[in-house]
């Protein structure tokens, strides 16, 4: 069993599609084990983004993820980081395999619905950064 963080982006919740997009992770066998609605602030954003600090885009990315509500969910499964991220579809939805989130929703290259963890390092800091252990269901 793995964990993995996942956001649903402003973009997603703005098109009330968030039951669209956990139904794809729970038909997939993806368990939510924990969920929060969230404005992130710009600073919050930054944070989590801090990897992206030195791109060109970083400016306009946590503009846009602090721009409204997101929903953030740490998604548990077998190999769950994988899954999730193909469950998602490739960052730019041009490239994005067809029936993935990204290719049926994404509207640009930024604005692509969901984020999603990248690595086992990665999905336990960023699961960190939003959640209590007390805040994760067993
Ligand atoms: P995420 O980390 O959000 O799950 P990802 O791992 O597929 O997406 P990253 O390379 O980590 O992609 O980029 C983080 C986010 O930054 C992307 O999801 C997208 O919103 C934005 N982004 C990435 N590349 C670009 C770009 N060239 N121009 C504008 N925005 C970009
Ligand atoms: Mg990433």
């Amino acid at each position: 069993m793995e964990q993995t963080l996942s956001i649903i982006k402003p973009d997603g919740v703005q098109k009330n599609i968030i039951g669209d997009i956990i139904r794809r992770f729970e038909s997939e066998g993806l368990v939510i084990k924990a969920l929060t609605m969230h404005q992130l602030t710009k600073g919050e954003a930054q944070g989590f983004y801090a990897v992206h600090k030195d791109r060109p885009f970083f400016e306009s990315l946590t503009d846009f993820m602090s721009s409204g509500p997101v929903v953030i969910m740490v998604l548990q499964g077998i190999d769950a980081i994988h899954l999730n991220r193909k469950i998602m579809g490739a960052t730019n939805f041009k490239e994005a395999e067809e029936g993935t989130i990204r290719s049926d929703h994404a509207s640009s290259i930024e604005h692509n619905i969901v984020h999603g963890s990248d690595a086992p390092e990665t999905a336990a800091w960023e699961i960190a950064y939003f959640f209590s252990n007390l805040d994760i269901m067993a």
